[in-house]
């Protein structure tokens, strides 16, 4: 059952809601170089579900690497709510633990080996069962 979600960063700059089936949806935790240190865990979600509640929000955006994920970040508290991913970048990847109403804790995680992402993505994309996601 599909619900809305209200998330942020920690000082409330930026704000959003999100649409999740808890129950189809991945929840992705990457061991990559920078999901491992942002302590980020996952859920990508097409456009159509997810709707910023702060349009001019102070995010900055870090690139690395091939430059196509757009690693955004709140310029005044650091926290990365959402942003967009190299592995689906027209679609949203939102933080799971900066749900204010989830406790992301009682989720179930999929463990997804992003420190070899080439040899891996295939498995990431193929999950998704619906082709327009
Ligand atoms: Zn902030």
């Amino acid at each position: 059952m599909t619900r809305t979600y209200h998330g942020s960063c920690h000082c409330g700059a930026v704000r959003f809601e999100v649409d999740l089936d808890l129950a189809t949806d991945e929840v992705i935790d990457c061991d990559c170089s920078i999901c491992t240190k942002k302590g980020i865990v996952h859920v990508i979600v097409p456009p159509a579900r997810f709707r910023s509640l702060t349009p001019g929000a102070p995010l900055t955006c870090y690139r690395f690497g091939t430059r196509v994920a757009e690693h955004k970040f709140c310029a005044v508290c650091g926290m990365h709510p959402y942003y967009t991913p190299r592995s689906h970048p027209d679609h949203v990847d939102v933080n799971v633990r900066c749900l204010d109403d989830l406790d992301w804790r009682t989720l179930t995680i999929k463990r997804f080996g992003g420190r070899d992402w080439e040899a891996n993505i295939e498995e990431l994309r193929g999950a998704r069962g619906d082709p327009s996601r």
